[in-house]
Order: structure tokens, then C-alpha cells, then sequence
């Protein structure tokens, strides 16, 4: 048997075609699939407006720089995240610091969240950008997150890396109603896939403009953005100093077609989760939670062992299943606990939550081909 890995891609024949296409159009890159994806995935949020880049990281990246985060900001995040959710402010030149978790979601906690608020809005610390991170594809608490925004008067980018298909109240996450800015991530284990990468959504159209430039050298070819009339058809202008994170057209017919298929891939997901549900039972293994009004992308399906059921010892379920050819994993190790933020001087004591997460949890197998005799053997091993 081989390994099962906890996620993996699903590619058709229609996706190979789709790329096969654009390998013989005019266009590997800055041709029309770009924006027809776009569109799509602004269509499909009901989103305004749609920048397509070559990862999540560099969205978060840009929408940082969008959202005017520089030298002497700080930028909060959760701590149990990847590192891309708050690697993005230190490319800024901002600081970072992490908000505990809510035991129950896993997602960065608004109680943590207000108190700290209250706490820096005394000593003048307060954020310029708060970036909740909906892990597993459970959107945090927007509307609780969005009154403390204008309350404390920060902005707010949602990585929805694992999100994309998820609806908030009924609402598709990335529709931006809560936020300035959400990012999906279309790395091969996310829940749609381009090879590499990622999109930012916005409803404000100034920071659609920004990002776009900013994606592609910080230059414009629109003579309204221009400092003087162009020198001629030829003419653009670097007014920003930007990057290329452009996403290519191969990238994006592939996006393009696994678009159609993301309400399947997502529906897929939840039949997986409720099996896993179903076959964890009565056991001690405690299973995600789900909030009545989200529906989860559900990138990721992460149980806990808890601490204080003496039969589990995580590291030895873990050894295990990965010697039994089951791909589990852990998402994630907290940021704070990685050497480059611990030398920030960060102390896991203020992140207790946290921190018993880490010891807790393990991610299994999740993924559309995923079947339920491999279900039933992670489960049975782990029990
Ligand atoms: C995957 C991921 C990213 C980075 O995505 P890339 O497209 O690989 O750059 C950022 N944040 C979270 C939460 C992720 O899971």
C-alpha cells in the first residue's frame, strides 16, 4: 500500500485540456486567462474586484503594501497558522504579534483579540492590519472582528488560504463584506489548484489598482495614474516600486477549470468529514467543531488527542500512522515557536491555547478521491 498523503490535487481531462490550450495559444502569460479567471472567482464571491498573483504569499505580500503597512506598524495574526500570514508584515518592514486561539474553532480568538485591543489602545500599540486566518476553511467570527476594526480603527485582511467554497452566513467567503481584502492560496493541496498560486479579492477599487500594479513592477499603463501625458502608444510609467508575482495564463486556465468543480471538490469534503465523524463515534478523539453559521471549505480535517486522556501519546499515534503509510501531519507548529520569530522574543506562555493545540492536534488524511476504506483504516488505526 502506498502512502496516503493528507492532501493531494485532483486533476481531470478537462483541466489537462484546459492547459493544453493555452500551450497553444499565443499566450503563456499576461494573456487572456488571467482575467477570465479573475473574473470567475469574483464572480463566484461576489467579490468587486480580483488580482490574480503566483502564490497566497505574495498576495498577503502586496496587500499589506496596499493597505499602507510599513515601518513602525504592527500587524496581528494568530499564531497557529502558516508562517506566509505573518511573514507578510515583516516584508513590509512592519512587526508582528499573535492573538491566542478560541479553543473550540482554532481560530484566532475575539475575546484575545478585544482584550489585547484594550490593552495597546492604552500604550499606543495598536494594529494597523489584523489578519484572521480561517483555518481549515472555517471562517473566524468576521462580524465580531469587523466592529472591533472600526471601533480600534484597523483594516483587515482574511486568509481564506483554506477557504475558498466556504460560505460565512450564508454568504461566500472572500465577498470581502467583513474585510478590505481576502486571499486564497491555489497551492496543489489547497482546495482548487493552479501548480502556484494565489488571488486577492477587494470591494475598493483603489486597492485593486494598487495590487495590480504592484504585482507587475509597480508600473501603469493607465495616462489617469501617469505624472504627465504619455510619451506615446509605447509609454507606462514604474510609479511604485512592485514585484513580478504575476500568475501565468497556464496557471490560470487550470484555475479557470478546477473553478468548475470547486462546489463538488467542497461537498466531497464534508461527506469525508461526516464519515470521519461518524466513525470516531464515542471515542476520546475529538473531532473539528463546526459553527452553525459557516460552512467550511474544509482544507484540512484536524482531530485532537486531548492531553488528559492518558491512553493517547501523540508523538506515538503520530510515529504510527506514518509508519502505517498514513500521511498525517500537523498544522501548524505555532509561529512564534519557529527560531526567526522566537528571536523576536515571543514567549509561548502568553498563548496558552495555543499551545495545548500543538500538543494536541493531528491532521489526517482529507482530499475529493479519498475513500472511505482508507477512512475506515486511519480511523480504526488511531482508535
Ligand atoms: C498555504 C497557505 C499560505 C501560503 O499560500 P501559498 O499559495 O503557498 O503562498 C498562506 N496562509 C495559509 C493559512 C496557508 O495555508
Amino acid at each position: 500500500m502506498g502512502t496516503i498523503p493528507y492532501g493531494r490535487q485532483d486533476i481531470n481531462q478537462a483541466d489537462i485540456d484546459a492547459v493544453v490550450a493555452v500551450l497553444r495559444s499565443d499566450f503563456l502569460t499576461q494573456g487572456p486567462a488571467v482575467p477570465a479567471f479573475e473574473q470567475a472567482v469574483a464572480n463566484y464571491c461576489g467579490a468587486l474586484h480580483a488580482v490574480a498573483m503566483n502564490s497566497a504569499t505574495s498576495a498577503l505580500h502586496v496587500a499589506c503594501l496596499a493597505l499602507g503597512v510599513g515601518k513602525g506598524d504592527s500587524v496581528w495574526t494568530t499564531p497557529i497558522s502558516f508562517v506566509a500570514s505573518a511573514n507578510c508584515a515583516l516584508y513590509c518592514g512592519a512587526t508582528v504579534d499573535f492573538v491566542d486561539i478560541d479553543p473550540r474553532t482554532c481560530n484566532l480568538s475575539l475575546a484575545r483579540l478585544a482584550e489585547k485591543l484594550g490593552r495597546a489602545e492604552k500604550t499606543g500599540n495598536l494594529p494597523k492590519v489584523v489578519i484572521p486566518v480561517h483555518l481549515s476553511g472555517q471562517s473566524c467570527d468576521m462580524v465580531g472582528i469587523h466592529e472591533l476594526s472600526k471601533q480600534y480603527g484597523f483594516k483587515v485582511i482574511e486568509d481564506a488560504s483554506h477557504a475558498i467554497g466556504g460560505k460565512y452566513k450564508n454568504e461566500p467567503i472572500g465577498n470581502c463584506r467583513y474585510s478590505d481584502i481576502t486571499v486564497f492560496s491555489f497551492h496543489p493541496v489547497k482546495i482548487i489548484t493552479t501548480g502556484e498560486g494565489g488571488m486577492a479579492m477587494t470591494n475598493d477599487m483603489r486597492l485593486a489598482n494598487q495590487m495590480s500594479r504592484l504585482r507587475s513592477h509597480g508600473i501603469t499603463r493607465d495616462p489617469t495614474e501617469m505624472t504627465h501625458a504619455p510619451d506615446g502608444p509605447w509609454y507606462y510609467q514604474q510609479i511604485d516600486l512592485g514585484f513580478n508575482y504575476r500568475m501565468t495564463d497556464l496557471q490560470a486556465a487550470l484555475g479557470l477549470s478546477q473553478m468548475q468543480r470547486l462546489d463538488e471538490f467542497v461537498a466531497k469534503r464534508h461527506v469525508l468529514a461526516a464519515h470521519y465523524n461518524k466513525l470516531f463515534g464515542k471515542s476520546p478523539v475529538i473531532v473539528p467543531n463546526h459553527n452553525a453559521d459557516c460552512y467550511s471549505g474544509l482544507h484540512l480535517y484536524v482531530v485532537r488527542l486531548p492531553l488528559d486522556e492518558p491512553k493517547f501519546n501523540r508523538r506515538e499515534v503520530f510515529d504510527r500512522l506514518r509508519a502505517n503509510g498514513i500521511g498525517v501531519n500537523l498544522h501548524y507548529i505555532p509561529i512564534y515557536r519557529q527560531p526567526y520569530y522566537e528571536a523576536m522574543g515571543f514567549n509561548p506562555f502568553d498563548f496558552p491555547e495555543a499551545e495545548r493545540y500543538y500538543a494536541e492536534a493531528i491532521t489526517l488524511p482529507m482530499f475529493p478521491a479519498l475513500t472511505m476504506a482508507e477512512q475506515q483504516a486511519v480511523v480504526e488505526k488511531i482508535i
